[in-house]
């Protein structure tokens, strides 16, 4: 196995690169002052450059193939054999890829996320729409040195999801659509649920206190990790023993801290919970594994546990106790029904389970337009209003509503979104299998017992690292492929019940 070793040693260095690349950019998020972007950018688009020169040069790719002969004989799902397999998929990318490109394109990059972010503030799209000009020309150009068949998008989604097509999640999509929106219409006819106790005063240290309290016991190891404050709130894995995750807190509602906080935990569980054969090599690249697997372990946490009726059963009397007197003339099944209360609104972020996959769908069908030509950026505020008031039946009153909401696109992250979508999909497509495996899960969770759904998650799902692609695992772990019917089912369920459908 002397090429195998030679491999792994370049792909721990590369790896590294890396998380030195995370530990700017963490920073970058929660302490960096407001006129450091460009020295940032110039860093950062040096360690990209580096670790795309370390990938493809020609002794990686010699150490490749003949590793790949050491290694034939291997189960497909050994470390060894991963890492080759994972090596040779980003080596064959990066490889079409000239290193100064992927330099220049960072920096670019970083200094589109900062006009994004002003432009945002002073909610006026025109003053973001050169920098968006600007990222789609230079994605254009990322797509062209990938290659693709027929649709450049698809070359982009690569990056985030290998092997799904554009063709593939638009048939996902299409077929949940019809589905949703009429749940969505069925739901707007029915009484609204109470939820003002949600919308009160709630001081930002109590809802850290709660927020630490819940996620601890739901079992993200704070010896290991920590929880920042970010406006754009994150997960990041240095490596399994040093987890960084990020919340944003509103003073005047309860969800955005705390189901944030659930979201990003959920993240931290999975990075926490990569084997140790796996950390600190290649196949730890949390950033770089399937976008959807991910979102599926966040969403695990975050709705299908968290706002779940068997959670609030234990959590509510710790939330009355903590946030004394606010929730006093309300019970377990009111704050249930609170959280999951049904809203067609603007924000992303904010929606709820039986819209959100909606929200995404709006995206994936403009970016799609966009990276082909078929719409230009000078179009896209309206393009984005036109689809919104197809799907909610309103129009978002300011670009910061609408257009401008996102983080993503400033960053490059464009053929990434449909990964949110696909992770709430996975997620019940996994949780199903859970409850069939453990059925007592429900009853555990009701107790704030919370080891026999992380273990199954463990073993199941988070000590491979990225060894498989989101269809990969859908197929070990469940039998079939990416597969939307235990997800509607569970909404339908879910919502069903709550609304009295
Ligand atoms: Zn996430």
């Amino acid at each position: 196995m002397d090429n195998f070793d030679l491999l792994a040693a370049r792909l721990a260095d590369a790896h590294q690169l890396n998380v030195a690349y995370w530990l700017a950019e963490w920073d970058q998020n929660v302490n960096m002052p407001p006129e450091g972007a460009a020295a940032r950018a110039a860093h950062l688009g040096t360690l990209r450059r580096l670790r795309h020169d370390l990938l493809t040069r020609d002794e990686t790719r010699t150490w490749i193939e003949r590793a790949a002969a050491e290694t034939a004989e291997l189960p497909t799902d050994s470390f060894a054999a991963s890492l080759v397999r994972i090596a040779r998929r980003d080596s064959d990318a990066a490889v079409r890829i000239p290193s100064a490109f992927v330099g220049a394109m960072t920096q670019t990059l970083v200094l589109a996320r900062d006009v994004w972010e002003r432009a945002k503030a002073a909610d006026n799209f025109a003053q973001f729409r050169p920098a968006l000009e600007g990222v789609l020309d230079i994605k254009r150009q990322e797509a062209d040195y990938i290659g693709y068949e027929s649709n450049p998008f698809d070359a982009l989604m690569g990056k985030w999801e290998p092997g799904l097509t554009a063709a593939h999640v638009g048939a996902i999509f299409d077929a949940q659509r019809p589905v949703l929106t009429a749940l969505i219409a069925a739901l707007a006819e029915r009484p609204p649920i109470a939820d003002a106790a949600l919308h009160q005063s709630f001081p930002m240290e109590l809802q850290r206190q709660f927020a630490l309290f819940v996620s601890e016991r739901m079992g993200f190891d704070y010896r290991r990790g920590r929880l920042d404050i970010s406006a754009h709130p994150f997960a990041l894995q240095i490596a399994r023993d040093d987890v960084r995750l990020t919340t944003r807190y509103a003073e005047n509602f309860f969800n955005p801290a705390f189901f944030g906080a659930l979201h990003e935990a959920g993240h931290g569980m999975h990075a926490q919970g990569f084997g140790r054969d796996i950390d600190g090599t290649f196949l730890s690249d949390m950033e770089l594994s399937s976008q959807a697997v991910a979102e599926s372990q966040s969403r695990t946490w975050e709705n299908l546990v968290g706002r779940s009726r068997a959670f609030w059963e234990w959590a509510f009397p710790h939330a009355q106790r903590m946030f004394a007197p606010r929730f006093d003339g309300m019970d377990t099944d009111g704050m249930y029904r609170a959280v999951n209360t049904a809203r067609r609104q603007f924000i992303r972020v904010e929606a709820d389970e039986s819209t959100y996959n909606l929200h995404i769908m709006l995206r994936f069908e403009l970016e799609n337009e966009l990276v082909n030509g078929r719409l230009s950026v000078a179009d896209l505020p309206d393009a984005w209003n036109a689809k919104f008031q197809a799907l909610f039946g309103s129009t978002p009153p300011s670009a910061k509503m609408g257009v401008l909401q996102d983080i993503h696109w400033s960053m490059g992250g464009i053929g990434a979104f449909h990964g949110y979508a696909l992770g709430n999909v996975l997620a019940a497509q996994f949780y199903a299998q859970a409850l069939a495996a453990h059925p007592t899960i429900p009853d555990q969770i009701a107790r704030g017992q919370f080891d026999t759904l992380r273990g199954w998650l463990t073993d199941t799902i988070y000590q491979h690292g990225r060894k498989f692609t989101a269809d990969e695992l859908a197929r070990r772990v469940t039998g079939k492929g990416i597969d939307s019917a235990d997800y509607l089912a569970y909404l339908q369920t879910k919502f069903g019940a709550i609304y009295d459908l």
